[in-house]
């Protein structure tokens, strides 16, 4: 009956597909337009397959969501970090003043890389950590390359400012630090943010164009070199899982991989997205183990053990393929066949009661349970890489 529900999903690309089966026998989250309502309720009644409602109304959820981020938006500017709301959501705009201001106030330990610009033209902004040497080893993480994932740009911003009040004082991030470089990338598909601030607060993909299509975009994390093109993405230029017209088509993509190969020397990265609460190593595109298979399964079970210590949040955690969906041209697969060993991609909170539009009460226990996760795979890295 899945299939058959797929079927309608692939027919109708009004339906917006929120959380996609594992196989047959686990549920898939959708959004559906109110005028397709009827039609795919009678559709689901007369093939008798079973659901439920989890979001009555998506727009009475997007607009408290508005109510509350312009009510908590502040008449002045904060004038540093520590006055920035972390409670509350911000645009670009704002995550790049927040950037700028972390580097003038921590000069010694961070910087900020421009590795590219957006399709419109965006600085696609890295935060380098470092406390010196020459091309140390380096730790690659990267939020929201699908825009509307808000929690996770939040949850990198939260980071940021917690691996700076952090050095010089918890002892394990200060060994991290001493030993290696870590490069944060917040806004990772800034024109897809901006425009799932200001249009379309469901925008995924970036906002390149399609030639011959009126549909826009194409998913940056179906862009990578790692099986694209088969299974686990879509020719489509309208579907949500457009792998774009070749690998590396998007700027987003290409100046990430451009910086990686230049680098040459990171041995972790974590790709985090949102929602349903997943911890994943590669393949996305295979059903083959990766030959690091069950070292990154030990060290993602340790991870999501020590994230659940915090508030009993429960993370799965598998091969992407094995525990989410067959997903090709990702990035953790790209990652992982360049040699970095601890690729890994995380699903935030929650598991489909707000998905997308999380209450901005959840961003700073989100970002700090998933804080201790990434804390374990860093200071594994630091100890099994040389
Ligand atoms: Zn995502």
């Amino acid at each position: 009956t899945m299939k058959v529900l797929l079927v309608l999903v692939a027919l109708s690309v009004a339906l917006d597909v929120w959380m996609e089966p594992i196989d047959l026998s686990t549920p898939v989250d959708i959004r559906v337009p109110f005028t397709s309502l009827q039609t795919v309720k009678a559709f689901l009644e007369t093939e008798d397959i079973p659901y439920s409602v989890m979001i009555m109304d998506l727009q009475v959820m997007l607009d408290e969501e508005k109510e509350q981020r312009l009510s908590a938006a502040r008449a002045t500017e904060p004038r540093t970090t520590d006055d920035y709301n972390y409670t509350n959501y911000h645009n670009g705009d704002e995550i790049y003043s927040f950037q700028d201001m972390l580097v003038a106030e921590n000069p010694k330990l961070v910087s900020k890389i421009v590795i590219g610009q957006s399709y419109e033209g965006r600085p696609l902004n890295v935060l380098k950590f470092s406390t010196g040497g020459t091309n140390r080893r380096g730790i690659w993480i990267n939020t929201g390359i699908h825009s509307r994932e808000w929690i996770t740009q939040a949850s990198g911003t939260w980071f940021a400012k917690k691996i700076v009040t952090d050095y010089g004082h918890d002892a394990t991030l200060t060994a991290i630090l001493d030993n290696m470089d870590i490069f944060l990338e917040i806004v990772t598909n800034p024109d897809g943010y901006n425009y799932s601030h200001k249009t379309n607060r469901m925008w995924r993909k970036t906002r390149k164009p399609n030639p011959g299509s009126s549909c826009v975009g194409t998913d940056p994390n179906r862009n990578w070199d790692a099986g694209f093109g088969t299974a686990g993405s879509s020719g489509n230029p309208c579907d949500q899982t457009y792998r774009g017209p070749k690998a590396h088509s998007e700027s987003e993509v290409k100046s990430i991989v451009d910086f990686v190969k230049s680098h040459g020397n990171l041995k972790a990265f974590i790709d985090i997205h949102s929602y349903s609460q997943r911890l994943m190593y590669p393949y996305g595109y295979t059903a083959t183990p990766c030959n690091d298979q069950r070292e990154l399964h030990d060290l993602a079970r340790k991870a999501i053990t020590g994230l659940a210590s915090l508030y009993g949040t429960s993370f799965r955690y598998g091969s992407v393929m094995t525990t989410i969906y067959r997903a090709s041209g990702i990035s953790i697969d790209w990652s992982y066949n360049q040699g970095i060993k601890y690729s890994y991609t995380f699903e935030l909170r929650d598991t489909g009661r707000y998905g997308f539009i999380l209450p901005a009460n959840q961003i700073i226990p989100t970002a700090k349970e998933a804080w201790l996760a990434l804390m374990a795979i860093m200071e594994h890295t630091k100890d099994n890489t040389n």
